[in-house]
Order: C-alpha cells, then structure tokens, then sequence
C-alpha cells in the first residue's frame, strides 16, 4: 500500500530549508525571516552558480577551523542571517524617531 512521507522526517530532520539553485525546499512553511535567509541564498547561488556549493564547503571548513561553527559562523549564513533582519532603512527610520523624540 503506497504511504506518503514527509522527507524531512527521514532526510535531515532538524533543518528547516535547503536552496539548490533557485529552488527553495522547504519542510514546513516558511515565516517571513525564514524565507528573506532562504532567498540570499537564491542571490548566492545566483552569484556564484555551480561554485556555489564548493564556495560554501569552504567557508564551513574556514568556521570549523576558526571554532566558530561550520553553520553559524559559514559567511553565507552570516549573511542570509543579515538578509532575515529587518531593512537597515527601518532601523534608521525608527532611531532617527527616537533621537528626535
Ligand atoms: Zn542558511
């Protein structure tokens, strides 16, 4: 009898997301942040086409040798994780209040 499976369950069961190329594969739904970090990766991909992956290997070894984490301190995630953060211009906007205020 055919059963349907949810492959996260099976493959990788604590992430939340992959981006290959252009195609963002999701476990769940995606909130608004998670989905500003999985489209930098679009743009990385994007930028750095079939180099991407080997670019992204490198940069997780880089962190691991560094101690600060193959996914936390991997340059593309700092700055996918920079991408999730509301628009440096909404934080000038509201500082700017606060200064004049
Ligand atoms: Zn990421």
């Amino acid at each position: 009898m055919p059963r349907l499976r949810r492959i996260g369950g099976l493959l990788l069961p604590n992430w939340l997301a992959i981006t290959l190329g252009r195609d963002i594969f999701a476990w769940r739904e995606l909130t608004p942040a998670e989905l500003a970090h999985e489209l930098e990766h679009v743009r990385q991909w994007g930028r750095y086409t079939v180099l991407f992956p080997l670019l992204y290997l490198g940069a997780s070894v880089a962190a691991l040798v560094t101690r600060r984490g193959w996914y936390r301190g991997n340059r593309f995630e700092v700055q996918a994780r920079a991408a999730a953060e509301p628009a440096p211009i909404a934080r000038g906007i509201s500082e700017g209040r606060a200064r004049r205020g």
